[in-house]
């Protein structure tokens, strides 16, 4: 697929891919073997008839081949960019076998993208059934919510979002950055929503304006889904992490990307810090989007401190790719032990260097530390990107809710939690996972919710 080249996009937010022309398109989809036993289907966490859309764009209907997609996934545009489909639908696509899968995932965006194209209300929309005169809130707007606000509404609930940021999205919206997911596409995939009937309620902290109790009391909600995600910056304990210059990637990404610190001050009111020198710890998509953001704030350096080696890195590959393209310096096998610094701000790094043991039971290798292998970085900035834990609000949000040792919401394989009419699903069942998989959770529960109230309507 056509992108912009690594010299053009160190200064640029805007997207890197430019996306298939309707000839490169069908000449992709051509490839599709169209299998008897198409095991792509598998693949996919929401089970998308994928022969049937690639079948549409080799046949020139685009509208059906959108209408397909959209039975399964009401976010295509934003799936067909950041799943990740090597390891999904790809993987297990029979050309795959060959070295080179039909790009699945770009076909994706390509029909996501043609429907965004058309005014609303020339766009494919879901059909809705009679409306059952039933209510649903659904707290926290990322891809598990509004997936299953989308499919409660299409089985004819009255859905109201609520979310405790200004703008809905989730991490599609304040962590994803610009140059790889464009807010305009959550923004034009969320308005859809809106044409099935979900309402959403920005700036609204449940635990804290109101909680789960008083929505299925006094504010006459039948059922409840809890999408919050798991959005609480971890740090590593290690000294020096108060300094001035270190930043969680969630506050630095957050900044950039939902409050655009990037075009501060002409056009944003929120400033960021622009280090010169930039050390981001962690490997996966989290560290990779702080590491090609500090860039393009300006940078000079930006060093990516990883402890084990890039074959264990959970990032997605092409991102690591596109990384190392625009000038990201991998820093191997090396762990921060402690951040130093001067006047109250970071000067640099001491790390350990480490190695891998040789693989335990589940194969994996564990980072061992090299004793009296230590090394400094200079920098002025760090950035952490080493996971995210649940909001301890949630207990306020929902006294009595089961939770996990590690604060996780506790639910059945379809999304029940202990609480009557309670649902869960996304990041804060499952911990940080994949949009595609915090959709399906949503998706699912929204089917048992369903259930749930009409069942309890008849009884
Ligand atoms: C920087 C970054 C890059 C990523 N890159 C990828 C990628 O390339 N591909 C991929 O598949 N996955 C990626 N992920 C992971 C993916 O985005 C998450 O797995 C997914 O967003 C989880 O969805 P969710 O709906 O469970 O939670 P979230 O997206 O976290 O949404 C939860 C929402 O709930 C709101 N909320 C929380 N508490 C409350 C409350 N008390 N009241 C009201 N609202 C509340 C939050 O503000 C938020 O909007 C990335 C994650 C990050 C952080
Ligand atoms: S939703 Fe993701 S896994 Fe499913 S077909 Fe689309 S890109 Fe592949």
């Amino acid at each position: 697929m056509p992108e912009r080249s690594p010299e053009q996009r160190r200064s640029s937010f805007d997207e890197v891919a430019f996306g298939y022309s309707a000839d490169e398109a069908l000449a992709e989809a051509n490839r599709c073997l169209q299998c008897p036993n198409p095991t792509c289907q598998q693949g996919c966490p929401v089970n998308i008839d994928i022969r049937e859309f690639i079948g549409a764009i080799i046949e020139g209907d685009l509208t059906r081949g959108v209408s397909v997609l959209k039975e399964r996934n009401a976010l295509p545009a934003v799936c067909g960019r950041v799943c990740p489909q090597e390891e999904q639908c790809e993987a297990s696509c029979v050309l795959a076998k060959k070295g080179e899968p039909v790009a699945i995932g770009r076909l994706e965006r390509f029909l996501g993208d043609t429907d965004l194209a058309c005014e609303l209300d020339h766009r494919c929309v879901p059909e809705v059934a009679a409306p059952s005169g039933m209510r649903c809130a659904v707290v926290g707007s990322g891809p598990a919510g509004l997936a299953c606000a989308g499919e409660l509404a299409k089985l004819g609930h009255g859905v109201t979002i609520f979310e405790s940021l200004h703008a809905p999205g989730g991490v599609l919206t304040y962590g994803i950055p610009e140059f790889r997911l464009p807010k305009a596409i959550v923004a034009a995939e969320i308005e859809m929503l809106s044409s099935v009937g979900v309402e959403i309620v920005t700036d609204t902290v449940v635990g804290q304006l109101t909680t789960v109790p008083e929505l299925l009391g006094e504010e006459g909600f039948d059922a409840v889904f809890v999408g919050s995600g798991a959005g609480l910056p971890v740090f590593m304990g290690i000294p020096g992490e108060n300094f001035n210059g270190v930043f969680s990637a969630n506050e630095f990404l957050t900044r950039v990307n939902l409050m655009r610190a990037y075009e501060f001050p002409s056009k944003a009111d929120t400033p960021v810090a622009r280090g010169r020198k930039v050390a981001v710890i962690g490997g996966g998509n989290v560290a990779m989007d702080a590491a090609r953001t500090a860039l393009r704030l300006g940078a000079e350096e930006v060093f990516l401190v990883y402890r084990r080696t890039q074959d264990e890195m959970p990032a997605r590959k092409e991102e690591v790719h596109h990384a190392k393209e625009e000038g990201v310096e991998f820093k191997m096998l090396c762990s921060p032990a402690e951040i130093v610094g001067r006047d109250g701000f970071v000067t640099g790094i001491v790390a350990n260097r480490m190695e891998l043991s040789e693989p335990d039971e589940s194969g994996r290798r564990a980072p061992v530390c090299v004793l009296g292998a230590d090394f400094s970085i200079e920098c002025d900035t760090v950035i952490i990107a080493v996971g995210t834990r649940p909001n301890p609000l949630l207990k306020a949000a929902a006294p009595g809710i089961e939770l996990s040792r590690r604060g996780y919401v506790l639910t059945d394989e379809e999304g029940a939690t202990n609480l009557p009419g309670v649902f869960s699903g996304g990041d804060i069942v499952t911990g940080s996972a994949t949009v595609i998989l915090a959709m399906g959770a949503g998706k699912t529960s929204a089917r048992a919710m369903d259930r749930w109230l009409r069942e309890r309507a008849t009884s």
